[in-house]
């Protein structure tokens, strides 16, 4: 059922014992939006408890409050009041909805979550979920501290691209305004979020050099296969590097994560790579989707080449011929 923002505060207040939980394979804004309301939820008072299951990405680990998120056991079970699920519906959060089976409060952002038999308040219009929080903090009546604007701060700068991607609004810009009043120092952040040691640059640049271009160079991917992936798991900001091609409409990441599960990451500028992505049994944004292909690498490479293809054959970004011609073209066979 979709409630208002009003409606989600009034079930917080009526709880007490509160578990916030996001999203596995969690990214700042599933981070900084957990920790920001159960810090909120904290200042009014409730027992709350933060549960990912999932490690965190290296640069994360050290945002305020992190040291506070645990990882649920198997077999472990949590009593409580509402269980808050931030930034996806109830389908990513792995063994935190097994541990934990109270009423379910839903609070996201993405266009693909339809998780209509839970309470849940989507805003498709907010850049992160740390936006919502934000908002959401001046109706539960809690001012922020400077932890909680970080957090809050980090979220909305990692789901935007620093402010870059088509989601930064004005709601977004002022957010982020009252965040650097309350002592945000964005260069800070971004120094934090941005540091990479030698060894990961060495690793981003084999990762470049994997760069292949697809129907006619409307579509660009990169491929850490289970060798490069063993060198390093940090692959944050690495499809950023292939959006930009000019020409390129959907840029893609192919990731190794164990045997047969493959992660995939898509941007876009114009082509709903949310709709590819949902195809896939994944989600996400416009124009930032991702999935998980449970197949081995090179078979999960070819579903992903063929679905992106399919569907942009669908919506007329490119021809029957340029999908049927099968190109792949590595990066030293571009001519200038
Ligand atoms: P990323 O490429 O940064 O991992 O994800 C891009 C966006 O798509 C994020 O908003 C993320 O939450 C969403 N997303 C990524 N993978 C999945 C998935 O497997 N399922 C769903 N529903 N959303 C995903
Ligand atoms: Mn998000």
């Amino acid at each position: 059922m979709k409630i208002t923002l009003q409606d989600a505060a009034d079930k917080l207040k009526a709880a007490n014992k509160i578990v916030v939980t996001a999203h596995v394979n969690p990214d700042g804004d599933a981070i900084g939006s957990t920790i920001a309301l159960y810090q909120i939820l904290k200042a009014l008072g409730k027992d709350v408890t933060i549960y990912i299951d999932d490690k965190l990405p290296k640069n994360f680990v050290t945002m305020p409050g992190a040291e506070d998120i645990k990882r649920p056991v198997e077999g472990e079970k949590i009593s409580a009041d509402l269980l808050v699920i931030l930034d996806t519906a109830p389908d990513r959060v792995g063994k935190v909805i097994e541990v934990c089976d109270a009423p379910i409060l839903n609070i996201d952002h993405h266009v693909t979550n339809n998780n209509a038999e839970n309470f849940l308040y989507v805003d498709a219009t907010a850049s992160a979920t740390c936006e919502i929080i934000f908002y959401f903090s001046k109706i539960l009546g809690v001012e922020l501290t400077l932890n909680m604007a970080v957090c809050l701060y980090i979220g909305m700068a990692t789901d935007t691209g620093f402010f870059n991607y088509s989601n930064t609004k004005p709601a977004t810009f002022k957010a982020a305004a009252e965040l650097v009043e309350l002592g945000v120092m964005p260069n800070l952040v971004s120094e934090n979020l941005e540091r990479r040691t030698a060894h990961e640059i060495k690793i981003l640049s084999l990762a470049l050099q994997t760069t292949k271009l697809y129907f006619g160079g409307k579509v660009a991917g990169m491929f850490v296969d289970e060798k490069l992936s063993a060198q390093s798991d940090n692959t944050e900001g690495l499809i950023d590097l292939i959006r930009v091609i000019e020409g390129v409409e959907v840029a893609f990441l192919l990731k190794f994560k164990a045997k047969k599960i493959c992660r995939v990451s898509m941007r876009s500028k114009t082509v709903d790579v949310s709709k590819i992505a949902q195809r896939l049994g994944g989600g996400g944004h416009v124009r930032a989707a991702g999935c998980t292909i449970e197949e081995n690498f090179d078979d999960a490479k070819k579903i992903l080449i063929d679905a992106i293809g399919n569907y942009m054959v669908e919506v007329n970004k490119i021809s029957q011929a340029d999908f049927n011609s099968d190109i792949e073209l590595a990066l030293e066979d571009v001519e200038n």
